[in-house]
């Protein structure tokens, strides 16, 4: 059984099934505690002739045979099986509905959690929390719901009878069994930190294929597969050990399990076996007694179990409580949360017509010492179409995620139409965004799905051809033989980079938000279709703000307003001439690209 914050809501949730599930092992084990006395009936009447029943004595002929032995084990052979049935339904049914709804609720957990904690947490570790540490989170429900009511009813049941029959022998066979429960209690306890150790040894391999099979044209290009190969190895083998460990020990238990069981049916037909010769026992009694044994042995088998159960089920759970438990870090204010609550329209659609505006912005990224923006202030008027510029590394992708409030800003920093972003709900702000990250990443749908991405479910075909058209990427779709309805593989191999980029930016155009943000997403295109994409951004956002991300000014020299970043500080903002006229730095940078561009000419 398992317990923990996360988990025991659900055995009130799902009791009517428990319950179901534990009147039917009820059942079971009383059909079961049934059978040792027909076997004590069917030895002592072959013995004697004859068999004592509640103090009478019967003659043991056909009759008595059929009526009193073959028709009861019948019976009880037909609840045994209905009863297994339904135990089954029980508890493992329940927890088949709990595995469901936790990694449900890991899932819902996940799409809240910031783009920080995807940086700092792996992605291998995340799915092997999602099948092996939620499949050991199942196993420890249901098994350990019926291990816990078996080792106890059963368990109880046929100690009192095997009490009942001789206190001596009773209290001469659990020694061993007090022994046993010691020994397994021990061997559970490191059994639990093996089984951490192999959950973990199990993320670092799924962590590493997958990051292996994500980055497989790198390492193709660099010739480095037998490098990956032998850290595949190592991880294998390590894998390997710990699972040949924990196997050692499971293999241990089973064996002192072995051991103390095989000795106490030792004692039991000495001990036993004295009896009768004293005249104490009869040898259907003791026949009976025996039985009696056999089924306490499964239940206390069970509590070994349960021990080593628990330490695999508490361990998993560990792993999924610190998930869940996880602080979602960028989230409305409490402020945001109340009046979204109250439903104040003011705040949860605010006319927004694409004003950005930035004051005095400091940032550095959480967990990180160093400042990467420095006092930025700029503003963006609505319908605006701004070019941003700066080296690699200057502080560009930053400020457009800070846009869309994917890390925390201190408050009074950035604006949206005159409100603070940190006063609108996060959903607001990112509705009227739409956004065209530098990983173009492609869902594994089809191409007119991917466009139609901000849509759920859209099919308006007219609408997808023309953001296609727009980023000029339709004639490519059209020349597929599925066209729209062509299927992306995963991360969108089957189309080029320049492609990916392009459907990219048609996702983002469909979706027609006024504000439009584009980081570096024309740096796989050639200069021809850069120039057809910018033309089509110029005609079609009309209106609407749009900033693009460059690195190279002939990208951005025509647009309304150029913001000049360098090393996370605004050097100077305005029209290209303007900035060529009175800021040095980036009329250098013009003159750079220009003699960059010639020499490539000639080469
Ligand atoms: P640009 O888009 O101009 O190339 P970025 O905004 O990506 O620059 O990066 C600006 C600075 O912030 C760089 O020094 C980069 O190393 C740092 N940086 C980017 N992302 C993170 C992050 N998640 N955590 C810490 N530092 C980061």
């Amino acid at each position: 059984m398992i317990f923990g914050k996360h988990i025991n809501k659900y055995y009130l949730k799902y009791s009517w099934m428990i319950l179901l599930g534990l009147i039917a092992l009820v059942s079971v084990d009383f059909g079961q505690l049934k059978i040792p006395e027909l076997y004590r009936m069917a030895v002592n009447g072959l013995n004697n002739g004859a068999v004592e029943v509640d103090g009478v004595l019967h003659t043991f002929d056909m009759d008595f045979l059929l009526d009193e032995i073959c028709l009861p084990l019948c019976i009880v052979i037909v609840m045994i099986v209905a009863g297994r049935f339904l135990w089954r339904i029980g508890f493992f049914g329940s927890a088949i509905k709990v595995e469901q709804e936790v990694r449900f609720k890991m899932f819902d957990r996940c799409k809240d959690l910031s783009q920080q904690y995807y940086a700092v947490n792996k992605v291998g570790n995340m799915m092997s929390l999602f099948t092996n540490d939620i499949d050991t989170i199942r196993d420890c429900f249901g098994n350990g719901i019926l291990t816990f009511a078996d080792a106890l009813i059963m368990g109880g049941m046929a100690l009192v009878k095997m009490y009942r029959m001789n206190v001596i022998l009773t209290a001469f066979s659990m020694i061993p069994m007090v022994f046993l429960f010691i020994a397994a209690s021990l061997v559970g306890k490191k059994m639990s930190a093996k089984w951490r150790e192999r959950q973990e040894a199990f993320s670092n391999l799924s962590d590493f294929s997958q990051e292996s099979f994500s980055g497989i044209a790198v390492i193709k290009a660099f010739a480095k597969e037998a490098k990956e190969l032998m850290a595949f190895r190592v991880l294998n083998i390590d894998n390997e050990r710990v699972n040949v460990e924990f196997v050692r020990m499971a293999t241990l238990m089973n064996i002192m399990i072995t051991l103390f069981v095989e000795s106490v049916i030792c004692i039991i037909l000495g001990f036993g076996g004295y009896l009768v010769y004293v005249g104490v026992f009869d040898a259907g009694e003791l026949v009976e007694f025996i039985l009696y044994f056999t089924n306490i042995v499964w239940p206390i088998m069970a509590i070994s179990m349960l021990i080593e159960q628990h330490a695999r089920g508490s361990a998993s759970l560990n792993r999924i409580s610190e998930l869940l438990d996880t602080g979602i870090d960028v989230k409305d204010s409490e402020a945001v949360r109340a009046a979204v609550e109250a439903g104040d329209t003011s705040v949860i659609d605010p006319e927004i017509k694409g004003t950005v505006e930035f004051k005095h912005l400091n940032f550095t990224y959480p967990g990180s010492e160093l400042e990467v923006l420095h006092d930025v202030s700029f503003r963006i008027e609505a319908g605006e179409n701004v070019g941003l510029i700066g080296k690699t590394g200057s502080g560009k992708t930053t400020i457009v995620d800070l846009i869309a409030r994917t890390y925390n800003v201190p408050d009074g920093t950035i604006f949206m139409d005159g409100h603070d972003v940190n006063d609108l709900p996060i959903h607001t702000v990112r509705k009227h965004l739409a956004y065209v990250p530098q990983d173009n990443f492609l869902f594994s749908q089809t191409i007119g799905e991917n466009i139609a991405f901000a849509f759920e479910g859209s099919d308006d075909k007219a609408a997808i051809e023309e953001a296609a058209r727009y980023a000029d990427v339709y004639d490519n779709i059209s020349e597929f033989p599925e066209k729209f309805e062509t299927m992306l593989g995963e991360r969108g191999v089957t189309v080029s980079g320049g492609q990916k980029q392009r459907i990219s930016i048609a996702r983002a155009l469909m979706k027609n938000s006024e504000v439009l943000i584009l980081d570096d997403s024309v740096s796989a295109v050639d200069t021809k279709t850069e120039k057809t994409i910018l033309e089509n951004l110029r005609t079609t956002r009309k209106g609407r703000t749009t900033i693009l991300i460059a690195h190279r000014i002939t990208t951005v020299r025509h647009m309304d307003k150029i913001i000049f970043i360098d090393d996370g500080r605004v050097v100077d903002v305005g029209g290209h001439e303007e900035l060529i006229a009175r800021c040095p730095a980036y009329a250098e940078m013009v003159e750079l690209q220009r003699l960059e561009d010639e020499r490539k000419e000639r080469e």
